[in-house]
This record gives structure tokens, sequence and C-alpha cells, in this order.
């Protein structure tokens, strides 16, 4: 066995002895100390450096063991150098993940901006009116999933038609994920690509995720993956993208900056005091596009001033 195996392996025995830790500390219900996890429940391991092996583009290669170890390639590997790898077991069989050191692109200058505001009814709302829909990956896979959970519970346990149901779940699992990952790819590489500067809401997903009756939608619509997504790919492109403090985006109006209350069941934003009327989701990105624009500072509480500022700039 490598060294780097052995390393990279006990890196995450100490990532999970110090996350343990860190919970210990924080006093914010169970600790949970790390368990001991059986062969079966391992599906990766990895190198932290990359040394003793090689690739050339077509095979790994790894030093004391003869010939090689075959891969697909499903894109083409960027220039650079490679820093570490890691092997991944899922259902359909092993991949490998590799990194790779690229110089930083540099910033774009910024003349096309855009606000978004993420959501539940549709999946992002952009400043400039386009509409992303919500795909509803993991909803629309749910009947499918639960006549197979199902069939899983009837097996008996360690019977052969047991392993057979499960490897069946586990596609569909993969199935889902992947579809919605590929979604995700697109959305943000088509944003990344298209706009010089890009700003969204600071989002807490793992306290919004806790709600009662949305949790499961929200996971299901992967903000986290998406703003993620976005701020790498916006780095690569040579864009800017900006979070801002989401407090009171979907409340205030985009047009004159007053406070108009809503619930969340309001779809139509309609400000009393300009006469504004637009939809909620489109007045909320206005809002994160204008919490940046001209002065390029995030998290600025009295952006509601500067908002009826630019604004009138426009205009005049
Ligand atoms: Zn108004």
């Amino acid at each position: 066995m490598p060294l780097c195996v052995q390393r990279w392996t006990l890196r995450r025995l100490d990532d999970a002895y110090k996350a343990f830790l860190r919970r210990l500390k924080a006093r914010t219900g169970k600790a949970g100390f790390p368990r001991f996890r059986g062969k079966g429940c391992w599906g990766s391991f990895g190198f932290n450096e990359f040394s003793g092996i090689r690739f050339d583009g077509k095979r790994f290669r790894f030093r004391g063991v003869p010939g090689g170890l075959r891969v697909h390639l499903h894109r083409e590997l960027p220039k650079g150098k490679i820093c570490s790898c890691v092997f991944t077991r899922d259902a359909k069989g092993w991949s490998v993940c590799l990194q790779v050191r690229v110089e930083a692109q540099e910033k774009r200058s910024v003349s096309t901006s855009v606000g978004i505001d993420l959501g539940i009814k549709v999946f992002a709302y952009q400043s400039d009116g386009v509409i992303l829909p919500n795909p509803r990956v993991a909803r629309k896979a749910e009947r499918r999933m639960r006549i197979r959970q199902r069939a899983l519970a009837r097996c008996k346990r360690g019977s052969n038609r047991r392993r057979k149901v499960k490897a069946e779940l586990s596609r569909l699992h993969r199935k889902i994920t992947n579809t919605r990952s590929t979604w995700l790819h697109q959305q943000s590489a088509r944003i990344a690509n298209s706009y010089d500067l890009i700003a969204a809401e600071d989002l807490n997903v793992k306290g919004m995720a806790k709600h009662p009756t949305l949790a499961r939608s929200i996971h299901d619509a992967s903000w986290g993956k998406f703003i993620s997504m976005l701020s790498y790919k916006a780095e690569r492109a040579g864009s800017t993208f900006i979070t801002v403090n989401p407090r009171n985006t979907s409340q205030r109006c985009s047009g004159c900056g007053e406070i108009v209350p809503k619930t969340l069941a309001v779809r139509t934003h309609s400000c009393p005091s300009c006469g504004l009327v637009i939809d909620r989701d489109h007045n909320a990105s206005l809002n994160i596009l204008q919490a940046v624009v001209g002065l390029g500072q995030p998290n600025v509480a009295d952006y509601g001033k500067r908002a009826a500022r630019n604004l009138n700039e426009a205009t005049n």
C-alpha cells in the first residue's frame, strides 16, 4: 500500500475527530463520536500528494505496480499540475476525480451584470427577467423510488434478492443525482459565461432546510451546490461573483426602497408609494443586483437609499 493512501485515510480520520471535537465544544445537540465503519461502508480512497503515480492521459501507472489502470476521460484535462486524486466507487463502477492547479483567469471589466433570486416556485429569477423553472428532479422520481423502497423492505435480510433490489435502488439514486447536477452545471455555466458581474443572496441553506414543510423542496433544489458552482465557474470565466445580505430583499421595493411587507404566499410585489407592480421574485432579484451595482461592496445594510439613487441616475 503506498504511503500516500494511508496518509489520505488518516486525514479522513483526523477530519472525523476534529468535527467531533468541534461539535462537543459547540454543545449543540449530540456530538456523535466517530463510528467504526466496516469495509462495506467505504466507497473511496485517494492520494493527497500526486507522487508515486503517473498519468499520461490514458492510463494511471502506480510505482511498483506493473501495467496500468485504463481511464475513460469525459473531458479534456486543463493544463496544469495534478495535485491530488480521489477514487470513488458508486452504483456503476469506479471513477477518479483529479485536482489540477491552474492559473487564475484575469477578471473581465464589468459591462453586463445580473442579480439572481433563488426560490422554490421557480428555481431562479434573473434581474433581466429570465426565469429558470425548477426541475424538481427528486419530486418527479418519488413514485419510482417508493416502489423500490417497498420492494427492498419486503426482501429477507442477507438474501440475493435484497442485494439486487438494493443495487437497483442505488442506481435510481445515482440517476437522480446525475440529472440534477447536469442541470445545475449547465445553468451555472451559462450564467457565469454570459455576465461579467453576478450577484446572489448569501443563503443559510442549512438553517432553511429545517423548515417543517419546505425542507424537501429546498433539498431538492440544491441551492448551495448551485451557488458554489456559480462561484467557481465565475472565477474560471473571469467574471465577478458576489453574495449579498439577503435581509429584506423580497420585502423592499426595488423602485423606491420602501419596505412592503408580504408573506410567502403573496407572489406579486405591488408598491403603494411608487406604484411599481412586478413579480415578487423579480423584485428580489433587482434588489440583489442593486445591492452591488456601482459600489462593489457586498453586505451593505443600507442599500435602500442607494438603490433609489442608482435608479434616479439611470432614469435621468
Ligand atoms: Zn416602490
